[in-house]
């Protein structure tokens, strides 16, 4: 899988997201009481996201026709200590 942009994959549930705003909504639980965890694919579909023919998890089905959602606002990305980290990127 080629990772461009925003795309990254999620270390704790090995998803792959097209942007940032996809991964963090699949993000659930508080911080503080160590109950951060992924999304289930029930639970995304729940939340009104799609997987994209390409495979990558976008935050709603309007992005669909080969657009996407990484150049939306710009949104601070919170770090999961649970999650290993930071989605993995690739380097620019
Ligand atoms: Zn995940």
């Amino acid at each position: 899988m080629r990772l461009t942009g925003q795309r990254n994959q999620c270390r704790g549930c090995k998803e792959y997201f097209n942007s940032n705003k996809a991964f963090d909504k699949h993000r659930t639980g508080s911080f503080h009481h160590g109950e951060r965890r992924c999304l289930n694919v029930q639970e995304m579909e729940a939340k009104g996201m799609v997987k994209s023919s390409s495979g990558f998890w976008i935050t709603e089905p309007r992005l669909m026709n080969g657009q996407d959602d990484a150049n939306d606002e710009t949104e601070e990305i919170e770090i999961d200590e649970d999650c290993g980290g930071e989605p993995t990127r690739p380097v620019v």
